[in-house]
């Protein structure tokens, strides 16, 4: 049976006996509205892991003024069976007066790394991040989190902050789940209209055409892969970007050369609708 936990101190007390009986513990960190992707975090964890902890939190600290923190779909009763049917241990599922009862004084904020990409987009939405991400192992105490590379930049900011804060936890990237057609699985896609879901396709295209173009015709000139990455782009009437960018993959810096591996990302806005995309190509 799957335990749903809703208060810290409860979850840490688990956790703490769970671990002096000498099981591996992995914890899956999402906002809900579970898709395939999600699942497919889970299963990895499930292979790797005695106890597996999902925790369900939406997070109002990585939500700027005017993003959809009131509207992000919540669905916890759905949430619970897949869990169970996936054989999820534990369901972590504080409410955001458990997790903040009062006005947070103490943020972990990171320099640099989250000016880049969706930082640069959203201010404040990587602090919110790692904040919670923290708070999250310092209840559960994982050995193993597990992070997809749908969200390339928040894995590479986290990683950071393990490394940097001493955090005793080994990360996991797992590949981006997609629909039959491309497009990257999202609980945001929800939002789309089907006029909308059609157009969202153009950002696999788009990372479709920077893989042919790096890989088939050795394109070197970062500035050519993202002129016609826009252009599949800009077919789409309701489409706007927010940026497309390829970078070193580690560091997250802008290249003008791509020489080796090179990290291919790119947001952009259908209707109203913010998705994300990337791909790693070598
Ligand atoms: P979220 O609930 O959107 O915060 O996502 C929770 C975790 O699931 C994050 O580590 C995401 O990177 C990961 N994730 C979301 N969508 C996908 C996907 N399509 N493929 C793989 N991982 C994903």
């Amino acid at each position: 049976m799957m335990r749903i936990i809703e208060k810290v101190t409860e979850m840490q007390k688990l956790m703490d006996s769970l671990k002096c009986q000498g099981k591996t513990i992995g914890l899956v960190p999402t906002m809900g509205a579970l898709h395939e992707g999600h699942l497919y975090l889970i299963k990895y964890a499930v292979r790797e892991s005695d106890v597996v902890v999902v925790s369900i939190f939406v997070n109002p600290l990585q939500f700027g003024q005017g993003e959809d923190y009131k509207k992000y779909p919540r669905t916890l009763n759905n949430d619970s069976s897949l869990c169970e049917k996936v054989k999820v241990d534990v369901l972590f599922c504080p409410s955001v007066e458990e997790m903040y009862p009062i006005k947070p004084l103490t943020y972990i904020d990171m320099l640099e790394l989250t000016d880049k990409l969706c930082g640069k987009s959203r201010a404040g939405h990587f602090r919110g991040v790692c904040t919670v991400v923290g708070k999250l192992f310092n209840i559960i105490k994982p050995h193993n989190a597990y992070f997809g590379q749908k969200d390339y930049q928040q894995f590479m900011v986290i990683k950071q902050m393990v490394d940097e804060l001493n955090f005793s936890v080994k990360l996991k990237m797992c590949p981006i789940v997609r629909e039959k057609d491309g497009l990257a699985l999202s609980s945001r896609n929800r939002y789309l209209s089907p006029a909308e879901r059609k157009q969202a396709l153009c950002l696999k295209e788009a990372l479709d055409k920077a893989k042919y173009l790096i890989r088939n015709q050795k394109e070197e000139k970062a500035s050519n892969v993202i002129n016609e990455m826009k252009k599949i782009i800009k077919r789409q009437p309701f489409s706007r970007i927010d940026y497309v960018e390829v970078c070193d993959s580690e560091t997250l810096e802008k290249i003008t050369s791509i020489k080796g591996k090179a990290l291919v990302a790119l947001a952009v806005f259908i209707g109203k609708t913010r998705l994300i995309d990337n791909d790693v190509i070598s």
